[in-house]
């Protein structure tokens, strides 16, 4: 039996469906505030519910909670776009938008699209499925929660024809115009349509204060067929028809959304020819300058045609606005996000694990590891192992500290590439180990090594200050990073032979340190991931108890990953486990 998809449900559905299950009707209530107030993720948080009734729900019923699988930020005007992964494995983009009069977020209606219309690259790859209600409704409250901020305007924008779904998009605008939920006001909807004849009437009949915005993009039939697709089954005219009816039948002013389309459709002749076929509607026309996408060879109209056109509509009364282009530095174009993960083998996922023991000798540890499979800030993922120096309780200290001020910077960092973002993290935590010493004498000469690392579409991520390490293993062991020791030094000196360094008795003298000076140096490397590659990031703690080729075959030894880490772990403290040891495995797939 197919599982109840509860968020999706109105008050009402949700009182029958618990008067199904023996509950009073006010329990409804109660669930609908975790749902659609309180944004809940799991019924394990619905804490006012009894165990038993939670219980119920978790066998009965499904609770949609997106993934969040990426985000990018504009640097230029902080627009934030996301790529969610639906319970499928499906995934679709949202765009949260920055405005001065108030915070917007544009959402996707349907997973792929089918209308085909030629400057769009969600259309591509056809239409995969529509999205649920509640999928529509958590692309806002995963990105409220992720932004922290309020969001007041809704925009049905993204990928998908909105009226192909059009029951799903009803009960979406019922549940978030809902006043027990997010109490959105539908005159801050609006929803965008390539001009489904049928369903525009349908619309106009349920008599909603939301915007219509009609996706028109050309002025002629003749241009808008070969832009536009549905354009062969719903002629100019008769969407133009529709417009006007929607307008009758709503009083609510009609938005045209015109992509220019440089060479195509941005001529003066077409900005006149479009005045005519608007003439005496109440509407306004937005004009978008096109994002060009590498798969159709459509270029931007320059500036000075975009705002002839502009001027020649004006001439004519029309009210019209150019779209402030949000975020281009990010993938701009809808599904253009989407397209880019799945062409780089996104949704490829991962296993990892990870271990920190303080050994058998040492009282306590000063390690400390940093390990989420999630998205942190703008990185898909992030691994960090640290081993602090400077004695009981600093050591102890400086790895922690500087761990939680790496994360919490990473997590708040606007940069999108991966190097600006670790370096910006390790001076932050540089900048906060020189001022805690400071501060308290029990911690002067503390520092930190550490490693830091991110996988993104097989592509590896690296920064590394001191000696804690990360190497591939496959066939061969190889250590990306650098160790910045005494005896490293001394064997690019060539003072001592490679094979001498391990057993030297200076090896753990670092000549870099995060806290050790003002400035800190990070070594940032990028590494192509090959199929079988795994990735370890450890210690010395663990390389000095251990052979390269001990440590590779228990990598690659068939047993899981956690057991894998564990052995390595077990290995080093029975060798002697003199030092700290900490091991984080990766197993990309
Ligand atoms: S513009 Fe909209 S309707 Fe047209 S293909 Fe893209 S998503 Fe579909």
């Amino acid at each position: 039996m197919d599982k109840t998809d509860i968020k999706s449900l109105d008050l009402g559905e949700l009182k029958e469906l618990l008067a199904g299950m023996g509950e009073k009707p006010f329990r409804a209530g109660q669930i609908y505030t975790w749902l659609h107030r309180r944004f809940v993720t799991s019924f394990e948080e619905m804490t006012d519910i009894s165990k038993n009734l939670r219980e119920a729900l978790k066998r009965d019923c499904e609770l949609t909670a997106l993934k969040k699988m990426q985000m990018q930020q504009s640097r230029q005007d902080g627009t934030r776009k996301y790529l969610f992964a639906l319970k499928d494995g499906n995934m679709i983009e949202s765009v949260f938008m920055h405005y001065r009069h108030g915070d917007s977020v544009c959402i996707s209606s349907q997973a792929g699209c089918r209308m085909g219309c030629r400057f769009c690259a969600s259309t591509l790859d056809g239409l995969v499925r529509n999205l649920t209600p509640a999928e529509m409704l958590d692309q806002i409250y995963r990105i409220q929660a992720d932004t922290g901020e309020r969001i007041s305007n809704v925009v049905v924008m993204g990928t998908g024809e909105p009226l192909d779904n059009y029951d799903n998009l009803l009960k979406f605008i019922r549940l978030l115009t809902d006043e027990n939920g997010l109490h959105i006001s539908q005159r801050n909807i609006t929803v965008s349509t390539c001009g489904i004849v049928p369903n525009m009437r349908k619309l106009a009949s349920e008599k909603l204060q939301i915007t219509l915005a009609l996706s028109l993009h050309a002025s002629s039939q003749e241009k808008r067929r070969a832009l536009m697709p549905v354009a062969n089954k719903y002629g100019i005219q008769e969407v133009i028809e529709a417009c006007r009816d929607y307008f009758e039948e709503t009083g609510r002013r009609i938005t045209f959304e015109y992509a220019l389309v440089g060479g195509v459709n941005d001529s003066q002749r077409d900005a006149q020819e479009l005045a005519q076929l608007i003439r005496g509607l109440n509407c306004h026309v937005n004009l978008i300058p096109v994002n060009p996408i590498k798969e159709r060879d459509f270029v931007q109209s320059d500036a000075p045609v975009i705002q002839n056109f502009k001027n020649v509509l004006e001439k004519y009364g029309i009210n019209v606005t150019i779209r402030r282009e949000m975020g281009r530095d990010i993938d701009g174009a809808c599904g253009q996000l989407r397209k880019r993960y799945a062409e780089k083998g996104g949704g490829k996922g991962m296993r990892t694990f990870s271990i920190t023991d303080k050994g058998r000798i040492r009282r306590m540890n000063q390690d400390f590891v940093f390990s989420s499979e999630e998205p942190v800030g703008n990185l898909p993922n992030l691994f960090i192992v640290a081993d602090g120096m400077g004695g009981h309780n600093a050591g102890d200290y400086a790895s922690r500290r500087a761990v939680e001020v790496m994360v919490r910077e990473i997590r708040e960092s606007r940069a999108v590439e991966p190097p600006a973002i670790f370096e910006q993290a390790i001076r932050s935590a540089n900048q906060e180990l020189l001022a805690r010493a400071r501060e308290d004498v029990r911690l002067e000469g503390m520092g930190t090594t550490a490693v830091l690392a991110s996988l993104a579409d097989r592509k590896l991520w690296v920064a590394n200050v001191g000696d804690s390490r990360l190497y591939v293993v496959n066939e061969d062991m190889t250590q990306v990073t650098v160790d910045h020791s005494l005896v490293e030094e001394l064997v690019r000196m060539g003072k001592i032979e490679e094979a001498e360094a391990r057993e030297h008795p200076d090896k753990n003298l670092i000549t870099r340190a995060i806290g050790a000076s003002e400035e800190v140096t990070a070594d940032v490397f990028e590494v192509d991931v090959k199929e079988g590659d795994f990735i370890l990031l450890c210690s010395d703690g663990l390389t000095n108890m251990l052979k390269d080729e001990e440590i590779q075959s228990i990598v690659r030894s068939q047993k899981n990953v956690r057991e894998k880490v564990e052995e390595l772990v077990a290995d080093a403290d029975a060798n002697g486990g003199k030092d700290n040891i900490t091991a984080i495995l990766i197993e990309p797939y």
